[in-house]
């Protein structure tokens, strides 16, 4: 069967791509290689930004009734007191066994084709993406044709690999270690942050009982000070929180979550016949949860670009261009903004300068806070006007 669209995962990234073609009568195939639902190491935050795109594609109804609308989030450092920043909109913490299967629904609603296989290859016809190899559960090898072929495989995507868009990662490698636990305490609908030298620890509230728990840090100061994954995980939650959140006490509720090491980069996300989108155009660092936002607003701008070359509306290279420039974009201005929130929490002379300005004017970090969490664009954050309300 020759579809018009070919994408490789169903996470975020290629179900929003998959139901925005669908949804205008374009043929669609999606390919996943973990039977839904599944889970997927993450800290279930959904930013203001995320909450906005999906009241826009007419899914924020479904996941609001699922969801924890969050409030705020508290920042604990070793270097002052904690620091409350509330949200101006509500954020939501829900479970990515819930989001990820309600989106590939949607799009299988709207007309999208699922198949359970794991890609292996890239077909390419007169130089051009056109298809994939794929393993189905019984062992069996097929291919699947389209005009285009859309990368939606996340961090270590196979269609970024073959079409020769990875580039190579740098710096120190850190992992990500958690899961769901109870026990934990109450956390009153704020997202904790415990920031240190060493890496950062995370707790989203996903019920009145349950609380996501992500640890990351750098694999060499994990091998220093743990004998088991479990045991490390312990060592450093106790350490960066300074003996306020001990695993101990809590219960891990399913299986420990993994996920490592933290990067992915690409030398751009076009190839011929082919888009990336999400995590398989670069990943993220998780410190400000903007992944699922740049997966979905990248799933958007992937099926107008897609959908303009199959109707022809517009030159093809032409959309191809503005597809890759405008994603560039967007994703080096928000791990800019991660690096400022990084410098914020983990240079003490700022953080202690930044926590005491917020204890007198408390609005002072609002523009910051509203970029950080999505509300309004990261371009407003890096004011300097912003800086000398929140420094000076
Ligand atoms: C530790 C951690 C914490 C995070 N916390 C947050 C957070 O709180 N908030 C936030 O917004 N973001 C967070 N993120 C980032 C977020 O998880 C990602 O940005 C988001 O999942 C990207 O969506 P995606 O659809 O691009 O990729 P994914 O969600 O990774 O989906 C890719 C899909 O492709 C499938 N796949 C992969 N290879 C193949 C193949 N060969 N064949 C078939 N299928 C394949 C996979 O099974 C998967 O379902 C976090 C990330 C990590 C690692």
């Amino acid at each position: 069967m020759r579809d018009g669209v070919v994408i490789v995962g169903g996470g975020p990234a290629g179900s929003v791509t998959a139901l925005r073609l669908a949804q205008r009568g374009i043929g669609v195939t999606v390919v996943e290689r973990t039977r839904f639902p599944r889970r997927k190491v993450c800290g279930e935050y959904l930013n203001v930004g995320t909450t906005k795109l999906l009241e826009r594609i007419g899914l924020w109804d479904r996941v609001a009734a699922v969801g924890v609308p969050l409030e705020g989030i508290r920042l604990v450092t070793p270097w002052c007191d904690p620091v409350a920043l509330a949200f101006r909109e509500p954020a939501l913490a829900l479970e990515r066994l819930t989001f990820d299967a309600l989106l590939l629904e949607a799009a299988m609603r709207a007309g999208a084709r699922v198949v359970y296989a794991r890609a292996e290859d890239v077909l390419f016809r007169f130089g051009r993406a056109s298809g994939v190899v794929v393993r189905d559960g019984a062992g069996e090898r097929h291919q699947l044709w389209g005009r285009y072929v859309v990368g939606a495989d996340g961090a270590g995507s196979l269609v970024a690999r073959r079409l020769r868009l990875a580039k190579r990662a740098r710096g120190p490698r850190r992992f990500a270690l958690g899961g769901h636990y109870r026990g934990c305490g109450t956390l009153h609908r704020y997202v904790e942050m415990y920031v240190g030298r060493e890496g950062y620890l995370a707790l989203n509230p996903l019920d009145e009982q349950r609380v996501n728990v992500m640890l990351i840090v750098r694999e060499s100061w994990l091998q220093t000070c743990a004998s088991t994954v479990d045991d490390g995980m312990e060592k450093a939650a106790a350490a960066l929180s300074r003996g306020h959140r001990v695993l101990q006490q809590a219960a891990r509720d399913g299986p420990r979550a993994c996920a490592g090491p933290l990067s992915f980069r690409v030398r751009g996300c076009v190839g011929a016949g082919a888009l990336l989108v999400g995590d398989a155009a670069g990943f993220l660092d998780p410190f400000t949860g903007q992944g699922v936002y740049l997966a979905v607003s990248g799933a958007i701008a992937a099926a107008d670009t897609l959908a303009g070359a199959l109707a022809a509306t517009e030159n093809e290279p032409l959309l191809f261009a503005r597809y890759d420039r405008e994603r560039n974009a967007e994703f080096s201005l928000r791990a800019r903004l991660g690096r400022l929130a990084g410098a914020l929490t983990s240079v003490p002379f700022l953080t202690r300068r930044a926590a005491a300005k917020l204890e007198r004017v408390p609005r002072c970090a609002d523009g910051l806070v509203a970029a950080l969490s999505g509300s309004s664009p990261p371009a407003g954050a890096f004011a300097p006007a912003q800086f000398v309300r929140l420094l000076l």
